[in-house]
């Protein structure tokens, strides 16, 4: 059945590796709508956004129209301790599957961190490095990023505060101690440490936390401390820029066999990895130089595109940072606390909400039974372990293969195994004992938290 000339894992050399980032905003037709200030709802200049952010990071937020940034030396250095990241043909599961689809996935985890997020924190870091900065501020959800931050803070010689969400601190201890290894400091949050905190917790005793309100704290906490910038590990434009490393050595792989995929999948939390993924494919899409699917899954407890409008939003629950427009439901909510796959920002990039919006890419939603159901399925036959976030996209990989195997199609299935899950066998174990549930906000939950969003033109 399969087509054993290509290799099961195509690897590049290092003198193949991409030496630019690409911006495919550059390439988009209609562009994200810009950051607004909150104090006067008018576009974000540099100068308002060089107090959180540095400097450089400001300039790459801000650009639509230099298509390439040239990766720092020292950055692709620090890359090719752990890129290329393998792009591997899933021979394995398309046995399994018995299907004619074939199927290739991206994969992110192998370097410590055990994600994608590592490919922005090494940059991020590296510029306030160069800034003079004497330290960064952030928030974590599942731990990911802030794992990825602190390795990159240690490796620059940076300090490293991480807001981390109240109910992942306590079902991750050991998140906590990878990020403490490496030198970070983690506060649970929402936390009393800052007058954002203090309010939520004044507000909703005993509330888990969310994203949104971890963000309002490190945001307090940078600007409030001399030598410290707030550094996001998504959602922002310089991210997406960041992780367009991801799609790049994807097609330069891809182009190596002459392989064209017909459907591009990837999980969407804040859409980095996502928007890394496709950004290449997209530009020429975008052209119209070649056709894909593209597919967006994200967790049905949490479903910004599928259920969220399209309005400028808060992107923290304190409303201290800038408005994005993009697909939101609502700076004020908060995933239910036994949503275990991660995925739990309540909106998503204001690039992909465009795209989205202008209908060159597709969303769909899936409850985490069957996440977990496809999580297990594909351990059992491709030797990695995932992690929750990346087998939403695994699922609907496996759903796109069996639809070939009714039609006998032969599609080209591209997915982005964004890390793996050993942090997360809490919720596996859930999931093993038959007591994961599936939460889904009803539309009057999702009303309520609606209703809050801010009025602004446009
Ligand atoms: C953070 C994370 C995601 C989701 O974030 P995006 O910005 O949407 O990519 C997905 N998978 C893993 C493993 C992550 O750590």
């Amino acid at each position: 059945m399969a087509d054993k000339k290509i290799p099961y894992k195509i690897y590049l050399e290092e003198s193949e590796m991409p030496r630019a980032w690409y911006n495919l905003r550059a390439d988009m037709k209609n562009k994200p709508a810009p950051l607004l200030n909150p104090a006067t709802m008018k576009p974000m200049t540099a100068e308002d956004l060089s107090v959180v952010f540095c400097e450089e990071l400001v300039k790459q937020e801000l650009d639509e129209t230099n298509a390439y940034y040239e990766i720092p030396e020292e950055i692709r250095d620090f890359y090719k301790m752990y890129r290329p990241s393998p792009l591997v043909r899933a021979y394995c599961l398309e046995e399994k599957l018995q299907t004619p689809a074939k199927i290739y996935y991206k994969f992110e985890g192998n370097n410590t961190s055990g994600s994608h997020k590592l490919n922005s924190a090494i940059a991020q870091a590296y510029y306030a490095k160069k800034q003079g900065l004497v330290g960064v501020t952030t928030e974590t959800g599942a731990g990911q990023w802030g794992t990825a931050l602190s390795m990159a803070c240690s490796y620059f010689g940076l300090d490293c505060k991480v807001y981390m969400v109240k109910c992942s601190y306590e079902q991750k201890p050991h998140r906590r101690e990878v990020m403490r290894t490496y030198g970070a400091s983690v506060t649970p949050s929402p936390s009393m440490e800052t007058s954002v905190g203090r309010k939520i917790l004044a507000e909703h005793p005993g509330t888990t936390g969310s994203l949104g309100c971890a963000i309002s704290e490190a945001v307090e906490k940078a600007t409030n401390t001399e030598g410290y910038r707030y550094v996001l590990g998504s959602v922002l434009n310089q991210v997406m820029l960041h992780q367009s490393v991801i799609g790049l050595e994807t097609k330069i792989a891809l182009d190596k066999y002459d392989i064209k995929p017909d459907i591009i999948i990837g999980c969407a939390g804040g859409g980095s990895n996502l928007g890394g993924l496709i950004a290449p494919f997209m530009g020429e899409k975008i052209r119209g130089e070649a056709d894909y699917r593209i597919i967006a899954v994200e967790p049905s407890s949490c479903p910004s595109l599928t259920r969220g409008v399209y309005a400028y939003d808060y992107c923290d629950t304190g409303m201290v940072c800038p408005l994005a427009k993009m697909y939101t439901l609502g700076s004020g909510f908060i995933p239910a606390a036994n949503h275990a796959g991660g995925l739990r920002y309540h909106g998503m990039s204001s690039t992909l909400s465009q795209l989205y919006d202008d209908k060159l890419m597709e969303a769909v939603s899936v409850a985490q039974t069957e996440v977990f159901a496809a999580a297990e399925q594909f351990a059992r036959v491709e030797g990695i372990l995932p992690a929750p976030e990346s087998s939403h996209a695994i699922k609907i990989a496996i759903d796109e293969a069996m639809r070939c195997k009714e039609t006998g199609e032969e599609k080209t299935i591209v997915f982005g195994l964004t890390g793996t899950g050993y942090f997360d066998m809490y919720a596996y174990e859930k999931f093993h004992d038959g007591k994961m549930e599936n939460y889904v906000p009803t539309d009057e939950e999702l009303a309520v938290a609606l209703a809050k969003l801010p009025k602004v033109e446009g």
